[in-house]
């Protein structure tokens, strides 16, 4: 077997890995050794479906020290006057130069792609069959938020043979013009299927969309990280918090968000039991509450040829429907995410330590490895926010967020490095505000103001939801 030395074993090139390795080669001069099973860098990326973008902009995704975006805002389409959301082409694009422009010339990282790490720092290669030993001071564990994508998952339900079913990859492939479709899946993959077959000129009712349950959704307007949206994006931050300290309970909670237009649903009508954080536009929201045939029958157990089986009954189908699958879920990939300390021993293992920011926290984590020492000095500045899931996870990943940006603040050099990492997005427009500028002060003194009595009323909600758990 092979042995080579380094300081810091990455195990997966993913968005969170490779926002990890960026921001360690800036900030220390430490040697790195990365492994992956895929072809390239990007994770996920490389085997998305071929109409997948960003669903937030381009701006704040990537590594900290190159630009994503271009900083144009769409003219037509579902995000017309909102900042360019990457397509999965130039996310993989943009990953490739990363490494083969900044990483790799650094002359400080190696790269094994279609490399499969086996554990005590062995890793094996696919193509060759040889394996390699690696001797390292840190293991950097990349893989924890691994995403269970459509093209590689195996459905949770049997599909009878003749059953017209595919993965969404595979929907540009289509030929000829079948009776109908079912999506199946409410989740962000399954609206970007629905979305596309709106798009591509299929007619709504040829639409059905199995929806297991709702989900509540993020409002892209909203998360529009320059200065022109500055009204919009930080005005609706401090409504978000007035919402969440005046909230009497949770389901008060989310009655007040929506009322202030912080989260959105499909159907008014029908409550959302599922918070994945999907992002979507006005217009995208609008287009797919055109889709009619929603079946609310719980999940699919059986495709069979002439009816689809569900937890709560059956309903018919016939020859010539199109079974689009959308079914792979992060809640199926939930038990590995639950949260575990980021840094242990001569473990690190990155997760999200800013809601929504999975690249940020990458970053967020190689700056605290480069710049502090103490194990529990650490884990309290990078303290995981918690995946949701449910509907209700909502609260605690809320509060998690707002007590780590509030210990991120009391660190001045901390708080100097976030405010020029481009992964973090925001906070550089609260910066250096002109004190005459009344509409942008009075938002920030909403916010200011609001943000205490938001935390003191999120742990009392926390402690409700424990209480009945
Ligand atoms: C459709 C879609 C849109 C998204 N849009 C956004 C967005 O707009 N903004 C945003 O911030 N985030 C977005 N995300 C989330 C983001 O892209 C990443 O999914 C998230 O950061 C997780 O990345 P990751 O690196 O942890 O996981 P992955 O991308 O899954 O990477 C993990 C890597 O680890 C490798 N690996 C695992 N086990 C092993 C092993 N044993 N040996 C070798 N290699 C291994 C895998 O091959 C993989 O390359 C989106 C996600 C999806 C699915």
């Amino acid at each position: 077997m092979r042995e080579i030395e380094t300081e810091y074993l990455i195990v997966g090139s993913g968005a969170m890995g490779m926002a990890f390795a960026d921001t360690l080669l800036s900030e220390t001069d430490a040697d790195m050794v990365m492994v992956d099973r895929h072809a390239k860098p990007g994770g996920h990326w490389n085997v998305a479906y071929p109409f997948v973008r960003l669903h937030q902009p381009s701006a704040f995704f990537g590594v900290a020290s190159r630009e994503l975006s271009r900083f144009e805002k769409d003219k037509v389409g579902f995000n017309k006057g909102l900042f360019d959301l990457a397509s999965g082409a130039e996310v993989n694009a943009y990953y490739d130069d990363v490494m083969q422009q900044t990483l790799l010339p650094s002359g400080r990282v190696r790269y094994f792609p279609m490399s499969d790490f086996k554990g005590d720092g062995v890793f094996t290669s696919i193509t060759g069959g040889q394996e390699t030993k690696v001797r390292y001071k840190k293991l950097v564990d990349a893989t924890r938020l691994t995403v269970d994508v459509p093209s590689e998952h195996t459905p949770a339900f049997t599909i009878a043979e003749g059953v017209d079913f595919m993965p969404l990859n595979d929907l540009p492939t289509l030929k000829h013009t079948p009776r109908g479709y079912v999506v199946i899946g409410g989740g962000k993959t399954g609206m970007d299927a629905c979305l596309w077959l709106l798009q591509t000129g299929v007619e709504p009712d040829a639409i059905r969309w199995i929806m297991p349950r709702d989900a509540w959704m993020l409002p892209r307007e909203f998360a529009q990280n320059s200065d022109e949206f500055f009204a919009d994006t930080f005005g609706n931050q401090a409504n978000q918090l007035a919402a969440l300290a005046a909230a009497e309970n949770v389901d008060d909670m989310f009655a007040r968000l929506e009322e202030a237009d912080c989260i959105r649903r499909l159907d008014k009508a029908v409550r959302p039991t599922m918070f994945h954080a999907a992002t979507v536009s006005q217009p995208e929201l609008d287009a797919l509450r055109r889709i009619k045939n929603i079946i609310r029958m719980g999940r699919v157990s059986a495709l069979e040829v002439d009816k689809i089986v569900l937890d709560g009954g059956e309903i018919e189908t016939g020859p010539d429907i199109v079974h689009v699958d959308c079914s792979a879920s992060l809640s199926r990939t939930m038990p590995q995410m639950t949260p575990k300390p980021v840094f242990e021993g001569d473990v690190i293992t990155p997760q999200t330590v800013r809601s929504f920011m999975p690249v940020f926290s990458g970053s967020m984590i190689a700056y605290v490895e480069a710049h502090y020492d103490d194990a529990d000095e650490k884990n309290r500045l990078c303290n995981v926010v918690p995946l949701p899931n449910a509907a209700e996870d909502f609260v605690p990943m809320t509060l998690a967020a707002m007590m780590n940006s509030y210990n991120w603040t009391q660190d001045k050099p901390l708080r100097q490095w976030i405010r020029g990492n481009r992964l973090d997005g925001f906070t550089k427009l609260t910066h250096n505000i002109d004190p005459d500028d009344a509409e942008k002060m009075d938002i920030l003194m909403r916010i200011r103001d609001k943000a205490p009595d938001a935390v003191g009323n999120l742990m009392k909600l926390s402690e409700t939801l424990n209480a009945t758990a």
